[in-house]
């Protein structure tokens, strides 16, 4: 599947990798819009949060889960979690993911 996210999380596209398991992957985006910006990723392709059904709600809560785990490893003193759904949302990777932004200048991504 061409899908750069799916890639990313197979090792098969280079990127700054923070934490990964057997579910999940969190890496740096590669355009900050803050000093800290992360996209937590799980491994499974999922299309956007409008596309979750049945037990795959257990993966956004996983996606939540692995934020804010994340959060307190890194000792951030605030941050701003976002879902971009849709074009008209802003997504443009179609592979749901949850930003995770903190620190100066944060702009919604
Ligand atoms: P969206 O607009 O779909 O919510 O967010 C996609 C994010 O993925 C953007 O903030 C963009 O900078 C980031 N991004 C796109 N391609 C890559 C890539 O190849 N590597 C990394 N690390 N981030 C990417
Ligand atoms: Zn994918």
């Amino acid at each position: 599947m061409d899908c750069i996210f799916c890639k990313i999380s197979r090792h098969q596209l280079k990127s700054e990798i923070i934490h990964e398991n057997d579910k999940m992957v969190v890496f740096k985006d590669i355009n900050p819009k803050a000093a800290t910006h992360l996209l937590v990723v799980p491994k499974k392709h999922i299309i956007s949060l409008s596309a979750v059904k049945g037990g795959d709600w257990k993966v956004v809560l996983e996606m939540m889960r692995t934020a804010e785990k994340i959060v307190k490893k890194l000792g951030l003193a605030g941050h701003k979690v976002v879902f971009n759904v849709g074009r008209e949302g802003g997504q443009l990777v179609d592979h749901i993911h949850l930003h995770l932004l903190s620190g100066s200048k944060v702009e919604l991504p």
